[in-house]
């Protein structure tokens, strides 16, 4: 235990520090639960359909009844793999099962089995942007989270509290469902970029098609390890919140857990190495146990599992059959498209997403303004309604289309939010044709725009005697009157350049 915690301090020289709350460095790592989507059990046929009866789908392997053995589930195996080479870790050509002994109400077979000494995956880095601040204030940095481990194991039954006055039943369907436990290095330096470590986490594990990233379900469930420290210090004593299955209540659990801490120490407490559990509805974290360490659980090999070896040849042939990864996209997206590094990364936050990027791309041949229109116009409207991207109103045919017709100055940015309003809006479905019934196109007639351009001049004197004298402000003023005399169909690059061309 303690060398573990050298190697970590070691680690940790020279990383950069983060925000300090009230003078304290805060320090997180996470141990994230990703359930594997396969049909059956990690080491049994069973089913792993959710929502069964209690106590159903259960069979004698799950519950380590004499005389049953366990058989590794390949679809499990394969399913780790494909996460470590989504994060660039090494595969162990060979890791062990071991059990880990325990004795709960939700594990009446007295062991979990899982991986302790050597994981399948080992190492790997996880990198994502981390926004921080608003408007002009707004600051990206880029991250990268390293892994220590991923290792597959199986997942216990469910204890029942709700249903039952005085009572706790017992669910056993869950037990031996195939789980990756994904664990990082404390390299977290704040509740913002833990929820955007494990958002970036979630959208891998659901993007390879491993997890199907169903939170409410406990599909995807994050522990996090959380310390303070006064910057230059040691690490700190950590504390794990458990299961936590919200993006929403992990940053609230963390911030609460954060400032716990810090009262604890700044009234003189040392901090007691703690299980918690977070409650969303008092907003607080509570002591569930105090730790357990390693020993407590008395590890060993189990006997029933053979190492779990994996060839070259097989990685390989699991590399074939995987899709292009978000990171490998959103690189052909700079290289192939020229987007800068963070569009092609938001761009890339799903499949679906780049999927209707690389459509509107292609059919308007902007895919700068594409990229512009899906990351504000576009997202603004989905959010505000709700909707997935898959069933947006607008299909990447129309926007195109109008993305066509504003790259061609047909029409203004302006004009173009009313267009794609109505597109949104299903009142309309041809572009051309809606900027035809609204009359929404620009004014492309010189002579006509020349005249309002003199009308302005003639009717603003005291503008123009400002802008002459060095006021800037003052020809916004007059290319507002302009815009408003076009009815908004001037263009107001051309509005500026011949007014300024008027003026001197
Ligand atoms: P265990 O397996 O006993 O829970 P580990 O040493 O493997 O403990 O660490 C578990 C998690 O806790 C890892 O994600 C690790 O990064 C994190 N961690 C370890 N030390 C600290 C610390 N001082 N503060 C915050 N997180 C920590
Ligand atoms: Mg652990």
């Amino acid at each position: 235990m303690s060398e573990t915690v050298n190697t970590f301090e070691a680690q940790q020289q020279g990383r950069p520090t983060g925000p300090l709350v009230h003078g304290y460095e805060v320090i997180i790592g996470f141990e994230t639960h990703a359930q594997l989507s396969t049909a059956s059990k990690i080491f049994s046929r069973a089913s792993t359909a959710f929502g069964a009866e209690p106590n159903t789908q259960a069979c004698a392997v799950d519950l380590a009844l004499p005389g049953t053995l366990p058989v590794m589930n390949k679809g499990a195996v394969e399913r780790a793999i494909e996460f470590g080479l989504a994060v660039n870790s090494h595969i162990a050509e060979r890791s062990i099962f071991a059990r880990k002994n325990y004795f709960y109400p939700d594990l009446p077979k007295g062991y979990q089995i899982s991986q302790f000494e050597i994981p399948v995956v080992q190492g790997g880095v996880v990198e994502f942007f981390l926004d921080t601040g608003k408007g002009a204030d707004l600051t990206r940095e880029k991250k990268a989270v390293r892994l220590v481990r991923a290792h597959l194991e199986e997942d216990a039954g469910k204890s029942l509290h709700e249903d039952f006055i005085g009572q706790t039943g017992i669910d056993l369907n869950r037990a031996g469902t195939p789980l990756l436990e994904i664990v990082t290095e404390p390299d977290m330096r704040s509740s913002a970029e833990a929820v955007a470590y494990a958002k970036e986490l979630h959208k891998i594990v659901t993007w390879i098609g491993i997890c199907d990233g169903n939170m409410q379900e406990g599909s995807f469930r994050c522990d996090a390890n959380v310390s303070v420290r006064k910057p230059g210090q040691r690490l700190g004593t950590r504390r794990e919140i458990k299961n936590l299955n919200s993006f929403k209540f992990m940053q609230q659990a963390i911030d609460y857990e954060v400032r716990w801490q810090i009262e604890q120490i700044e009234d003189g407490h040392a901090i007691e190495q703690a299980t918690v559990l977070f409650n969303p509805d008092t907003g607080e974290t509570r002591a569930m146990r105090t730790k357990e360490d390693a020993a407590d659980y008395r590890y060993f090999p189990d006997p029933d599992l053979p190492p779990l070896c994996i060839s070259e040849q097989w990685i390989e042939q699991v590399r074939g059959m995987m899709a292009e990864l978000p990171r490998v996209m959103a690189e052909r997206f700079v290289r192939d498209y020229g987007l800068p590094e963070y569009d092609a990364t938001t761009l890339t936050q799903s499949k679906a997403m780049a999927a209707y990027f690389e459509a509107t791309a292609k059919a308007c041949g902007q895919p700068k303004l594409a990229s512009n229109w899906i990351m504000g116009e576009m997202s603004r409207r989905l959010n505000v309604d709700d909707v997935a991207i898959e069933s947006a109103p607008v299909p990447a045919a129309q926007l195109a289309a109008l993305i066509g017709r504003i790259a061609d100055n047909t029409i203004s940015n302006n004009a173009a939010r009313q267009v794609f309003d109505t597109l949104w809006s299903r009142e309309g479905t041809d572009v051309d044709a809606i900027i035809e019934a609204k009359s929404l196109k620009q004014m492309n007639d010189t002579g006509a725009l020349e005249k309002i351009v003199d009308d302005v001049i003639a009717a603003n004197a005291k503008n123009v005697a400002e802008f002459k004298a060095g006021n800037e402000k003052a020809l916004n003023a007059l290319v507002g009157q302009i815009m408003k005399a076009s009815k908004g169909k001037a263009n107001p690059q051309q509005v500026n350049d011949l007014l300024r061309g008027k003026l001197g």
